[in-house]
């Protein structure tokens, strides 16, 4: 019997360690502790760290992963160290208290955790970018889509920065054509690499003319769109 895979990302490819809720809960925290620590010098570099520490102290943990992945398995080592570190954290209700010696345990972890967070990172782009993934009713819409991404913690690990996928309307050939008006699409590499993985990434298309996102089944692919 074949076994058919109903998982996200839905393309036959490796399901998606992201999907897990509890486990994007503990990216979350990691990432804002990581937020008020200085990673180049691994040090907490202020006070609201603690805060965030407190935070993941009090946080579910995944019992067991949905989807094993090491990469997810190394955060939630590191961030179960991190609860670990911090066990004798105190709060009397208004102010999160730490030691020097638990300071000196969470510094002792910023590299590890820094690494593992923008490993994660690569998992959780994947993630968001993927409409499908979120809810499966959701669709992914083909247009045009630039912005900045995040940096990532590690200095000069040169993760993410600006993007700028375009889709340019040309007179003839182009990667797509939507077949109602006659409109020819040129699409940035990012949206060809995504339908080659998976023609069925997305579910509609801007279409510049028509002025409206309309379904992909109505656009004629002018050759397999190739990475
Ligand atoms: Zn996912
Ligand atoms: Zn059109």
């Amino acid at each position: 019997m074949t076994q058919q895979q109903f998982n996200p990302p839905f393309d036959r490819s490796a399901p998606c360690p992201a999907c897990q809720h509890e486990v994007r809960s503990v990216s979350a925290l990691i990432h804002n502790l990581l937020n008020r620590c200085d990673v180049g010098s691994s040090t907490i570099r202020d006070g609201k760290a603690w805060v965030r520490l407190w935070d993941l102290r009090h946080t579910t943990f995944p019992a067991a992963l949905t989807v094993p992945h090491p990469v997810a398995d190394e955060l939630m080592a590191v961030g179960r160290a991190l609860v670990e570190a911090t066990e004798d954290m105190t709060s009397d209700g208004l102010t999160i208290k730490g030691s020097a010696e638990i300071r000196a345990r969470v510094e002792a972890l910023i590299p590890r955790a820094a690494a593992a967070s923008d490993a994660f990172n690569a998992l959780s782009v994947m993630h968001f970018d993927d409409q499908r993934h979120c809810s499966g009713s959701h669709q992914n819409i083909l247009r045009e889509w630039k912005g900045y991404s995040w940096n990532g913690h590690v200095p000069g690990a040169n993760l993410g920065g600006e993007y700028n996928y375009t889709v340019e309307v040309v007179s003839e050939g182009g990667d797509i054509a939507h077949t109602a008006c006659g409109t020819h699409l040129k699409l940035h590499d990012h949206f060809k690499q995504n339908i080659a993985r998976d023609p069925e990434f997305y579910g509609q298309v801007w279409c510049p003319s028509c002025r409206q996102n309309v379904p992909m089944w109505q656009f004629e692919i002018s050759e397999a769109p190739h990475a």
